[in-house]
């Protein structure tokens, strides 16, 4: 008998006071755009998705991210915005640290090699705060916010009617800065 499958995406997971200032963010965002807000505590940032996984394939996935050694870094977040064409609308990043898009390179390759799929379209760092959004014209002013990137996580979702649940299934560590 095969073990039912899991859905599961790797992302970078902020601490609860950084889920909280994003969160803020998405109030403000709220506020002009409507929608649905991601719950604070769901709040995270998408490295790569591989949706639906037979858990035997678990250990594959895992040795993957074993292989990564990448130095940590910092993301300003300042700009808001919105995507009309999925309603989404969102926090990121004037600029995309290198080792971010390494990161990124780095699981899309070896999960290629296992036999997921990625699409094409360059990465966008983003942070998923409203669904079903609907935003005016014209600029959504918030703070800038630090985030501090020191390991990223496997992630098992599952999708309820209330929204999904997400549990971290294992954390690595990325490697620590110099300075
Ligand atoms: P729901 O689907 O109930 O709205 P969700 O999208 O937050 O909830 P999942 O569908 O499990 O939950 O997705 C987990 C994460 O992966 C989310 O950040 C989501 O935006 C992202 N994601 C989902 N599907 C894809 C996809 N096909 N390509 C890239 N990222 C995806
Ligand atoms: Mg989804």
């Amino acid at each position: 008998m095969s073990p039912e499958p899991v859905r599961l995406f790797f992302a970078l997971w902020p601490e609860a006071s950084l889920q909280q200032a994003l969160y803020e963010a998405g109030n403000k965002l709220y506020q002009r755009c409507g929608g649905r807000r991601t719950r604070r505590e769901n709040i995270h940032l998408t490295l790569a998705f591989l949706g639906a996984v037979e858990a035997d394939r678990l250990q594959r996935i895992t040795d993957v991210a074993d292989q990564i050694t990448l130095p940590a870094f910092d993301m300003l977040f300042t700009r808001l915005g919105w995507w009309r064409q999925n309603q989404v609308a969102w926090a990121a990043t004037d600029e995309t640290p290198r080792s971010l898009i390494d990161l990124v390179k780095q699981l899309q390759l070896g999960l290629s090699a296992e036999g997921f799929k990625f699409d094409e379209r360059r990465f966008q760092a983003h942070v998923t705060l409203l669904r079903k959004a609907n935003c005016p014209p014209g600029l959504i002013e918030s703070p800038p916010i630090l985030w501090q990137a020191k390991d990223f996580v496997l992630v098992r979702s599952t999708l309820h009617e209330g929204g999904p649940h997400y549990a971290i299934v294992k954390r690595w560590p990325l490697q620590p800065k110099a300075d």
